[in-house]
């Protein structure tokens, strides 16, 4: 073992800088983050190559004095922090003192400072953190830096920085997370020279939206105001139909900081529970503010993430603002169920756990000697809790539609078992026919013979000789019902409820895995420009190659934009969007390029295959039952069974018959 010593300082500093400087989106972030904490009300940055070139910004707000300027740049040096009691009420952005110097230790940095009402400025220039003398010089109020040559002395660190698209796309999308946190400071961004994003700073937050987000998104939003228990929330939500294909839309807020929050993700998406398709994801914009001792923001290095002290608090304030105006002003509800407007005793008790109670496990053992479970009463529904103040702006889209009841809030990341009662729904009526007497035989004990209700394939057609002749006669198809289960019936006298969306999912799966060959593709009439976001976009472009294997045909259309011109054939050309944004949302996932592949199989798999809820052809369903029946299909891509089978006695317990 080499001996023991303590590193020297600017190799320390490397190392510390290393956590805040990351890439050139980071020292954006941070620079950003001290100009809105010098209170400026507008703030320019500039990149050139993806900031590896140059990055710059300039801001009009209070300005460093001339006898500070280097100490600024020491590690741990920062006005904005005293003592450790001020470490549990932080309102600023920044408290650590590491951003300068960490920036200054990778770079090289120019900064020209003039407080406000000083007659002149100061500029000084660092190498890897090693100061210059500052001289005094003319410059506006506020403050510019500008960092040059990032990573010239840390190389392992330069190889590892993506394309400049890649980070330039990354600190376009921080700029939009910035400019969204303060609707009240005007930001302007330029890339290589071109404005890419340039807010008013009016202190409207819908300004910010409409000009960092762009106006398709901003019209797909709701306003929501609402809060309690010192918590407030306010912002934009999507409106349920307009879910996206992913969670790239959704932007929080806290006191003013963009973070990334799975409580306030899972708060936003409970809110929405039942009432967005599924594999649909609302986006929003929210602000949540609550006073600075409740909330930790010392919790990560590059402060994207918070504790709060009282979580259920927070969760809830978020959850019912977005359900309260969701009931308000959502529109008409998405249904749970596929058909629209089901019979009443259908929407009025869904035998929900029906399906459920069959689970993979059950499933596998053929489910023949455990009969489903009855279901479980329904939750009754909970009483609004008077301590919600939720500010209902705007009128009702229309009075006919009733509101959903109020749910109680589930813990963060609970489920609760599927929605309750509606109170003023008609009561579910399932009128009992006068029983016929069946003569003789005894009940299920007769032999009928078995007709097929829709033609089968591949049973016998006059004329012709079936060359390999089936081992079982086809299952009969009863039909389908909620437009997603076909019900069939087996020659031996079972029932068999088979998943078409789940199957065909399968079917896709196994042939997309299998196939030797590339897709077929279709060209759209006209290309599809979509918007990810800007992290997802530049994702996109990243694997265009791995895209163009499945089918897609996709270029780069600026402004976080990706253009598609082809698309797998067997997909609908109207999912062509939703299913890019899922697949950006996927690739961020995805590490290996083998579990990148896999990933996308999947989505294709997914969105390749006939939808529940959808109308279905006879032949399509034909085409199902015979590979399910067959065993060729047995669980989606997921692990899901596609089919739950009931047998005779398993009925015959439901009804008390055995
Ligand atoms: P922190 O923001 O955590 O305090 P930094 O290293 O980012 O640490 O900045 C150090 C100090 O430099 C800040 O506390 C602030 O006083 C001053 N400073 C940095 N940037 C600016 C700016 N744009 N305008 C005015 N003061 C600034
Ligand atoms: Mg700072």
């Amino acid at each position: 073992m080499p001996h023991i010593q303590q590193l020297p300082a600017h190799v320390a500093d490397l190392i510390a800088a290393g956590e805040v400087v990351e890439r050139p989106a980071s020292v954006v972030k941070e620079l950003v983050e001290n100009a809105i904490d010098a209170g400026s009300s507008a703030v320019a940055v500039e990149l050139r190559r993806g900031g590896m070139g140059l990055i710059r910004v300039t801001d009009n707000g209070c300005g460093i004095a001339p006898a500070e300027l280097p100490t600024a740049f020491l590690r741990h040096a920062t006005s904005k922090l005293r003592g450790p009691e001020d470490l549990g009420k932080i309102g600023t952005l920044g408290f650590r003192g590491e951003a300068l110097a960490a920036i200054s230790a990778v770079s090289r940095v120019e900064i020209r400072t003039r407080r406000r009402g000083d007659p002149a400025g100061s500029l000084l220039r660092l190498e890897g953190g090693v100061p210059g003398e500052a001289e005094e010089t003319g410059a506006p109020e506020g403050t510019t830096i500008l960092v040059r040559d990032l990573f010239y002395n840390t190389p392992a660190r330069l190889k590892f920085m993506k394309k400049d698209s890649a980070e330039t796309a990354a600190a376009a999308g921080l700029m939009q997370h910035l400019a969204l946190s303060h609707p009240d400071i005007s930001f302007r961004f330029l890339k290589d020279g071109a404005e890419a994003l340039h807010t008013p700073g009016d202190g409207r937050l819908d300004s910010a939206v409409y000009a960092a987000l762009g106006r398709d998104f901003a019209r797909s939003l709701l306003p929501v105001k609402g809060g309690g228990d010192g918590v407030s929330v306010s912002g934009f939500i999507t409106r349920p139909l307009q879910g996206r294909g992913s969670r790239g839309m959704q932007t929080f807020f806290v006191n003013g900081r963009f973070i990334k929050s799975q409580i306030l993700t899972a708060a936003l998406e409970e809110g929405y529970r039942n009432q967005i398709m599924k594999g649909r994801f609302p986006g929003c914009v929210l602000a949540v503010e609550l006073p600075v001792t409740a909330v930790d923001v010392n919790v990560h290095p590059a402060k994207t993430q918070v504790k709060f002290a009282q979580e259920k608090a927070v969760f809830d304030a978020v959850y019912h603002t977005v359900l309260d105006t969701l009931e308000e002003r959502g529109g008409p509800v998405v249904p749970v169920s596929p058909v629209p407007a089901a019979e009443p005793e259908q929407t009025v008790n869904p035998r929900g756990d029906f399906f459920q109670a069959m689970d993979a496990k059950t499933f596998r053992e053929q489910g023949t000697k455990t009969p489903a479970k009855p279901a479980a009463p329904p939750p009754k529904r909970p009483a609004p809790p008077p301590s919600w103040n939720t500010e209902r702006g705007g009128t009702r889209l229309s009075d006919s539609v009733p509101p959903l009841p109020r749910r109680e809030a589930p813990a963060p990341g609970g489920r609760t078992p599927f929605p309750p009662l509606r109170e003023d729904a008609p009561p579910s009526v399932l009128r009992r026919e006068p029983e016929r007497r069946k003569p003789a035989s005894p009940a299920g004990t007769e032999k009928r013979p078995f007709v097929p209700a829709i033609p089968q394939e591949g049973t016998e057609v006059p004329g012709q000789e079936t060359l390999e002749p089936q081992k079982e006669t086809p299952w009969r198809i009863a039909g389908e019902v909620l437009r997603t289960y076909i019900v069939c019936e087996s020659e031996e006298g079972c029932v068999y409820l088979i998943d078409k969306h789940a199957a065909h999912e399968r079917i896709n799966f196994d042939r997309l895995k299998a196939a030797l060959e590339p897709p077929m593709r279709q060209a759209l009439l006209t290309p599809v420009a979509v918007e990810p976001g800007r992290e997802e976009a530049a994702l996109l472009l990243e694997n265009l190659p791995l895209l163009e294997d499945f089918g897609f045909s996709c270029e780069d259309f600026g402004g976080g934009a990706v253009l598609v011109r082809e698309v797998p054939a067997d997909l609908d050309a109207g999912d062509a969007a939703a299913t890019l944004e899922e697949i950006a949302e996927k690739l961020r996932q995805g590490r290996s390029p083998a579990e990148r592949r896999e990933t996308l199989l999947h989505t294709m798999a997914c969105k390749a295959a006939i939808k529940g809820g959808w109308k279905s052809d006879p032949a399509e369903l034909r085409a199902l039952v015979s590979k399910v029946q067959s065993g060729e299909v047995q669980y989606c891509p997921h692990g899901r069974p596609v089919a739950v089978k009931l047998t005779k006695y398993e009925l015959e317990k439901m009804f008390k018959r055995a």
